[in-house]
């Protein structure tokens, strides 16, 4: 199964990636958890890329097309995965089409998660991160049982420099001239499921458990 994330910073992608790829036991690949690693760790993407994601530019395409591509064809996909920050604007959308037509992979969801600008806001300055292990906290809505700890490896938690409040007003600007129209794209094949992603997490999931199983148990087109 193949699942394409939708939806501005703060959503709830990343989120709902980790409940699904725990469900239906396929991998979660999210561009920007990969391109903090690489930051994290120095590698030569990671230095090219830093400038990019401290302001909440997109990293340029050449790099991330090539960087979702090489982790696309990892064999831990062969049973599927979930994107999560790609494809981010039209030419990613339009590389990713082609890396799927020459690989044959021609059957895959893409699911838009619908959100206003108050709940993203709220999101996204509330999210805290585990520094080892990348997984996310939000200080009211998904607190970690001890403060500033993760639940799940003891690593520190931290804010994300890029979910300073200037960060976020510019993310969302560029996500509005560059990413919307990816959201119009897959509208067009007839390919989207509109989910409203203010509600709780897990009304969140049902409703996109139900897709999924609707789109599984009979053959029609979307
Ligand atoms: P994205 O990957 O789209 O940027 P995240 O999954 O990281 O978004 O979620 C942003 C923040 O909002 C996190 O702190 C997360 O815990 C919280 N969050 C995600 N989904 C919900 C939800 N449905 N209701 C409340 N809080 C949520
Ligand atoms: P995210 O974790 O998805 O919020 O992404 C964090 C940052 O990483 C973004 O603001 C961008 O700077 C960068 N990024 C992640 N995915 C992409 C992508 N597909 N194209 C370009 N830049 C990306």
């Amino acid at each position: 199964m193949i699942i394409i994330l939708l939806g501005p910073p703060g959503a709830g992608k990343g989120t709902q990636a980790k409940t699904l790829s725990q469900r239906l036991k396929i991998v979660h690949i999210s561009t920007g958890d990969i391109l903090r690693e690489a930051i994290k760790t120095n590698t030569s993407l990671g230095q090219e890329a830093a400038k990019y994601v401290e302001r909440g530019e997109l990293v340029p395409d050449n790099l991330v097309t090539r960087m979702a591509r090489e982790r696309l064809s990892c064999d831990d996909t062969k049973e599927g995965f979930i994107l999560d920050g790609f494809p981010r604007n039209l030419a990613q959308a339009e590389s990713l089409d082609e890396f799927f037509n020459s690989n044959g992979l021609l059957d895959y969801s893409v699911i838009y998660l619908e959100t206003s600008e108050n709940t993203i806001i709220k999101r996204l300055t509330g999210r805290r991160i585990c520094k080892s292990c990348q997984a996310v906290y939000h200080l009211i809505n998904a607190p970690s049982n001890k403060q500033g700890v993760c639940d799940a490896c003891g690593g520190e938690l931290y804010q994300r420099p890029d979910d300073s409040e200037a960060t976020i007003k510019n993310r969302l600007q560029v996500y509005e001239r560059l990413t919307a129209p990816v959201v119009a794209y897959y509208s067009h094949k007839g390919k989207l499921l509109h989910i409203s992603a203010d509600n709780e997490a897990d009304k969140v999931i049902a409703g996109i458990l139900k897709f999924l199983k609707v789109n599984d148990s009979c053959e029609i087109s979307l």
